[in-house]
């Protein structure tokens, strides 16, 4: 006997428009939906006059229900699968279910769309050539900080799921571990409210100050310079510190010099020399 296939379809991540014809044409033609929430996908079917049958595959079922349809599936029935938005598996549940599939030889196929991630991405104005996506951020403040530790010296852009009650505290920590980078805060990707907030860290978290934050967020988030990732803090105090000797030159002035010669950000060669005289201050009141 045939197997089915099993259809990995994406879905809008907000507007109901963001689906492909394709993805409409699949979810019309097998014969049993899974859904990472049924309510929530009878939405999009109505929408569409799709009255394919629904079953719920959510995180907390996923291995359990995906045995009982791979059986279906290895009986000739193609099943589509869907999470609640977006394309399964990213941040979603569908990795158990296509991990199954592949090892009963069932055919797996991608009918893509939407990701959260990408269209932040899009809008950033940020370099997209290539990037790393970490999903959410730990919730916890100190796995927070250990992982953004873990990747201070990353050169490609970066992508983070956020929710909305932790942002002010996350950008804190992208600010003191990270740095003041530039980011792009997006938020309600294609809903009415969307909107895309870019500039440093500080400058967003300054904007964001006493707003009740609403919606669902992504964060894209500038790598490291090259030049920066290599160079350590200590070999910019002391280009500083020779530079000082000339009585003619303003700290400015060492300051705009060193961020050219360096070919590093003004305000990361700032950063660096106003911690350095703090430090040299408070040595010297001690
Ligand atoms: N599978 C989805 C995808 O392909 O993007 C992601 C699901 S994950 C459970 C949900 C998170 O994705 C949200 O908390 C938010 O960080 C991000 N997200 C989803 N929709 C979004 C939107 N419309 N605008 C901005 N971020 C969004």
């Amino acid at each position: 006997m045939q197997k089915g296939i099993l259809y990995i379809v994406s879905t809008p991540i907000g507007n109901l428009e963001d689906i492909t014809l394709r993805a409409i044409r699949i979810l019309r033609e097998v014969r049993l939906i899974a859904a990472e929430d049924t309510r929530r996908t009878r939405i999009l079917l109505n929408a569409y006059q799709i009255d394919t049958p629904l079953t719920s595959l959510h995180d907390r079922n996923e291995l359990k229900k995906c045995i009982h349809l791979i059986a279906r599936l290895n009986e000739g029935m193609d099943i589509a699968y869907v999470s609640d938005a977006g394309t399964p598996g990213i941040s979603d549940p569908g990795y158990i279910f296509v991990k199954q599939a592949i090892s009963e030889s069932i055919r797996v196929v991608p009918v893509p769309g939407p990701v959260a991630a990408v269209a932040a991405l899009n809008v950033s104005g940020l370099p997209m050539g290539s990037f790393v996506f970490f999903a959410f951020l730990p919730s916890r403040h100190g796995k927070r900080r250990h992982l953004l530790e873990s990747i201070k010296e990353e050169t490609k852009t970066m992508v983070f799921y956020e929710s909305p009650n932790r942002l002010v505290a996350a950008l804190q920590d992208i600010n003191e571990i990270l740095g003041d980078r530039q980011i792009a805060v997006s938020r309600e990707l294609t809903k009415i409210y969307e909107e895309t907030l870019r500039g440093t860290v500080s400058e967003i978290s300054e904007s964001l100050r006493g707003k009740k934050i609403k919606g669902e967020i992504t964060l894209v988030i500038s790598g490291a310079t090259t030049n920066h990732a290599g160079r350590s803090s200590d070999e910019i105090r002391a280009k500083f510190q020779e530079a000082r000797k000339d009585p003619s030159s303003s700290t400015r002035d060492i300051i705009d010099a060193l961020s050219e010669e360096m070919d590093m950000p003004r305000k990361e060669i700032y950063r660096q020399v106003l911690d350095f005289i703090k430090e040299s201050s408070n040595n010297e009141a001690s």
